[in-house]
């Protein structure tokens, strides 16, 4: 059953994008403008202060103090309508806006003039008691109505002694409805600004990516076959530059892997069609039943040869297949290279015999390897094999073992026919024969032989290297890290 959040797929990179920046846009804006707002209120209500301040100076300049009776002048014009009641009811009519907020007070707090829009004020009780103990106060108080309004309350001292309070007010409702309309367009804007953003954001993904859909493009058409393509690679140094390097890289080991196995087909199918054909054709002559038995002796012989050689090639090229997957598990045991290497020579001779090719071993001490013997062995064979092969009669083949304190060393030389220095570089490629008419006419040769001994060095982390000269002869030298003989648990 397919749960209902199973079907809503996660929305692409380039809207997870385009969500993201206008998030960040989103909360830019606000912080911008919550700043923009309180900056611009501070600064309004800052400067209606000093226009309080000034005011309540004028209005002081007015104001004298005659032996406790304190006489007021109408400096500012804002005392007019002003008397000295001292009840709180608000003229009805009155337009508090537009009405100036005046209050004079004698050292008792007694009202000595009050304007009619002040009237309408509830005040904190602070805003008296504080000047009346001879500092100033400011701060926003509410009319009864529910506005809001900047009142300045000031001492007025004489030789240090306060006989009178001066309170100016100013209404807030012009800097509110200007901060009201600046918060509106705000609104009206950010809207825009964000819808921009998405726009924006969404191109540039788009524009961002377009790099990536090449890549794809022709990923796909590599998938289709063509390993010959190769993305495009950008110039600037960054992820996608990287991510097409690799890709390529990829594609040419891809490549190069699948040359390498479509060529070892058709050599493994060439090379195993030869055998199979001249079985055919020898059986094929015995059936016409007109061979003497010396005939058929012979014809039996040779089909025998040919299905040995088969058996040859197949196991080789079974052990070079289980080699390619990994599936082949190494003994882990000590062996003696020198007890191995002299079993192969002795084992050896009588074929060195046969060639009229003088045989040697020189062992200059014993030493211990840590390997698979069985594949060691085969891998001795194969080489010393090839020196026989190689060489013709009255020609000498050499094997020696040295050591060095952390490696075997193990050196086949023969003074046969030698590699051509264009041929050295590939002789330990699968069926790779530098000089195809002797192994044909030698009989076993499988083209095989150092491409195993080579994979067997090297699984058992030893390395194999090959130095000759045409017609002066040819060496080949193994080296294997060696163990500790009297313990012989560990490489040195
Ligand atoms: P093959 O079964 O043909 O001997 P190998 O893989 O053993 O295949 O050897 C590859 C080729 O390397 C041979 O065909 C031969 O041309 C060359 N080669 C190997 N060993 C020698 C050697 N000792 N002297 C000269 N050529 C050699």
């Amino acid at each position: 059953m397919i749960r209902p959040f199973q079907r809503i797929r996660p929305p692409g990179i380039r809207i997870q994008l385009m969500l993201w920046y206008t998030m960040v846009f989103a909360f830019l804006i606000l912080c911008s403008d919550i700043v923009l707002y309180t900056q611009l209120r501070t600064t309004l209500i800052t400067s209606l202060n000093t226009a309080l301040q000034l005011r309540s100076q004028q209005i002081a300049s007015g104001i004298a103090n005659n032996g406790g009776t304190i006489t007021i002048q109408d400096v500012t014009g804002d005392l007019s309508n002003s008397d000295t009641t001292t009840s709180d009811m608000p003229d009805a009519s009155l337009d508090i806006e537009f009405g100036t907020f005046v209050r004079i007070l004698n050292a008792n707090g007694q009202p000595l003039r009050i304007s009619p829009a002040f009237r309408t004020l509830v005040l904190p009780p602070i805003s008296v008691t504080q000047p009346l103990h001879g500092s100033d106060w400011q701060g926003t108080v509410m009319t009864r109505g529910g506005q809001e309004v900047r009142l300045y309350s000031v001492p007025f001292t004489e030789n240090g002694t306060t006989f009178a309070i001066i309170q100016v007010g100013e209404s807030l409702t012009q800097v509110n409805t200007a901060l009201h309309s600046l918060v509106l367009e705000l609104l009206i804007i950010a809207p825009f600004i964000l819808l921009l953003s998405a726009v924006g954001s969404y191109w540039l993904g788009t524009h961002a990516f377009a790099p990536m859909n090449r890549l794809i493009h022709t990923a796909q058409r590599i998938r289709a076959g063509d390993l010959q393509q190769r993305v495009p690679v950008p110039r600037a140094y960054d992820e996608v530059r990287a991510l097409a390097l690799t890709l390529n890289e990829m594609i040419e080991h891809l490549d190069q892997t699948f040359t390498r196995q479509r060529r070892f087909v058709a050599d493994a199918s060439h090379e195993l069609r030869t055998p199979v054909t001249a079985i055919r054709s020898m059986t094929e002559l015995a059936q016409l039943k007109t061979l003497t038995i010396e005939e058929y002796e012979h014809t039996l012989d040779t089909i025998n040869k040919e299905a040995e050689r088969l058996g040859h090639l197949i196991s080789d090229l079974l052990a070079l297949a289980r080699a390619d997957e990994r599936r082949v598990m190494l003994e882990q045991e000590a062996i003696r290279l020198d007890t191995l290497v002299e079993a192969v020579v002795a084992n050896a001779e009588g074929l060195a015999l046969e060639r009229g090719v003088s045989l040697q071993l020189h062992v200059s001490q014993s030493v211990t390897v840590l390997g698979d013997e069985a594949r060691l062995m085969q891998a001795v064979i194969n080489l010393l094999d090839n020196a026989l092969l190689y060489t013709d009669a009255g020609g000498r083949v050499s094997v020696k073992i040295e050591a060095t304190s952390t490696y075997a060393l193990l050196t086949i030389s023969d003074t046969g026919i030698g590699i051509v220095p264009a041929h050295l570089p590939h002789i330990f490629e699968r069926f790779y024969r530098a000089d195809p008419a002797r192994t044909r006419k030698e009989g076993n040769s499988s083209g095989l032989g150092l491409a195993i001994v080579e994979w067997t060095i090297h699984a058992h982390k030893g390395t194999i290297a090959v130095e000759s000269q045409p017609g002066l002869g040819s060496t080949f030298i193994v080296r294997l890290p060696r163990v500790c003989a009297p313990s012989q648990s560990a490489f040195q």
